[in-house]
């Protein structure tokens, strides 16, 4: 079962978060809820949170403090919470990076309606960093952050340096022949002589690993005389 995210409540009035929970949890989210900063770290370290409902006026640390040491490790989406209808801590929650803010008593609906928002609005954020360093060819995902290639079954294809900097140097000229030296150019030749056979080599491990029958190869193609091609139609994930 999918949630429409996790909300994480920061409030130490019983039943101001209690009506929060309820009104979000009726909304299909999972809600978490804790009464201070103490408990807001450990149920971060349980788990992510999609986004933070930050009451100010806490016991101990008070909001503003919790939401700038938030901000020195997480983008998470923060909504201020207040009982002040002082612009001082609006505009210092928004300085130190909160993304919106409310103030008590508030309309609950309004209150889903931003959350909503800005749940997807992070999301959308998130997804587009993932998605510049991902690319995918017949089921297999190749994430150039994370150094990562996963078969259509979901495995994790371990890869070798000169390996990884080969296949992602291809996948991101989909369909251009590569000559070796160009190839070579694109890996790090830290441990071998950078003679032709390197490239290879190398293609013939990577064929190996990707290829159904490595001797027949439909990905990783020769261009003979001139250098290889990745055939496959390679593409950033819709
Ligand atoms: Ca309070």
């Amino acid at each position: 079962m999918t949630h429409s995210g996790h909300i994480l409540i920061v409030e130490d009035e019983a039943v101001t978060r209690t009506t929060l929970a309820g009104y979000f949890d009726k909304a299909g989210y999972r809600v978490t809820e804790v009464e201070d900063g103490a408990a807001l770290w450990s149920a971060l370290e349980a788990g992510p949170a999609d986004l933070i409902l930050l009451d100010i006026e806490l016991p101990g640390e008070d909001g503003l403090s919790l939401l700038r040491q938030l901000r020195q490790t997480s983008e998470v989406a923060v909504i201020m919470v207040t009982g002040k209808t002082d612009d001082i801590d609006r505009i210092l929650g928004l300085e130190l990076g909160a993304h919106d803010y409310v103030t008590k008593p508030f309309n609950t609906r309004e209150l889903l309606a931003r959350a909503k928002n800005l749940i997807r609005l992070t999301r959308q954020v998130r997804e587009s960093g993932t998605k510049a360093s991902t690319r995918t060819f017949d089921g297999w995902v190749f994430n150039k952050n994370s150094r990562r290639l996963t078969s259509p079954r979901g495995e994790d294809v371990p890869l070798t340096r000169g390996e990884f900097d080969l296949l992602s140097a291809l996948l991101s000229n989909p369909g251009r022949v590569l000559t070796r030296d160009s190839l070579l150019d694109h890996v790090s030749h830290r441990d071998w002589d950078p003679n032709d056979r390197t490239i290879d080599v190398l293609v013939g491990r990577l064929r190996r690993k990707i290829e159904s029958d490595p001797k027949q190869p439909r990905f990783l193609v020769t261009v003979h005389g001139l250098g290889y091609v990745f055939t496959s139609n390679s593409r950033e994930p819709a």
